[in-house]
């Protein structure tokens, strides 16, 4: 007895010590089990909020999407109507507003106009229908808001390829030059206008520095629904450039350039 009993001692304490194991094991698979459980639903939600996520921007995209859509077939409504690709020509101020006066006297509206007029000449040449915004020297509004108002709800109503505003500017210091040309700051069609503008402009006068402008406070470029860009011609500060501007030579120049600009933008829609 005296040799069974280490044995017997040993296979009860083996016994013990398997079944205490044997319950610690299991105990520790359960909190595994009830651990890995809890992930999964965590993991479970976590994955939902990531599908919402993925939901919520594909959601988004395609909103922008068709936002860009609609305004495209907006944008088109005009040439859709007429069979011709329509440009609204804007010439700045007028009438009780001179807009810039040059430092020879020059009026900005005066030369605004005739660059505009050629413009369209030269336009309708190639078979774009154009808008005229004014055809003589006259205010469209009781206010200068109510005039800017009026062009733009034109430009919006018409809804035109391009609307290009001509205007001339001026600065404090006299040595200042160039044509630039201004677009609406998150309008790529705008920007793409201006580009191909300018350099058309570039090659009227290779001196000129000016580079396209983004802009986001001009009323014009901020309220019009259509692709839009100010073409400042050159500044009437500058004695040389206001001279230059006053002639019809130059303007026409001026006017062949911008055409140009716009015949290649209307040419890559
Ligand atoms: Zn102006």
């Amino acid at each position: 007895m005296g040799s069974d009993s280490p044995i017997f001692e040993l296979n009860k304490d083996d016994f013990e010590k398997i079944s205490f194991s044997d319950i610690y094991y299991n105990i520790s698979l359960r909190r595994i089990f009830i651990l890995l459980k809890k992930m999964r639903k965590k993991a479970g939600a976590l994955l939902v909020m990531i599908c919402l996520g993925v939901i919520i921007l594909l959601c988004w995209e395609a909103g922008e999407h068709l936002k860009d859509k609609i305004l495209r077939s907006l944008e088109t409504a005009a040439e859709a109507r007429t069979g011709k690709q329509t440009v609204v020509l804007d010439s700045g101020h007028g009438g009780s507003d001179s807009g810039k006066v040059g430092i020879n006297g020059a009026k900005e509206k005066e030369i605004n106009l005739l660059i505009a007029k050629e413009i369209r000449r030269l336009l309708e040449k190639e078979k774009i229908e154009v808008i005229m915004v004014r055809e003589k020297d006259e205010e469209l509004g009781k206010s200068k808001v109510e005039d800017l108002k009026y062009r733009v709800s034109l430009m919006n109503e018409k809804k035109p390829s391009l609307a290009v505003s001509i205007h001339q500017n001026s600065y404090h210091e006299e040595n200042v030059f160039g044509a630039q040309v201004f677009y609406y700051k998150t309008s790529t069609e705008g920007e793409k206008a201006a580009a191909v503008i300018q350099e058309a402009l570039q090659e009227v006068n290779p001196e000129n520095t000016k580079k396209i402008k983004a802009n986001d406070t001009y009323y014009l470029l901020k309220k019009t629904e259509v692709p839009t860009v100010i073409v400042e011609c050159g500044f009437l500060s500058n004695y040389a450039e206001a001279e230059k501007l006053v002639s019809e030579d130059y303007q026409k120049k001026v006017a062949e350039a911008v055409t140009k600009g716009i015949l290649q933008y209307l040419k890559d829609q």
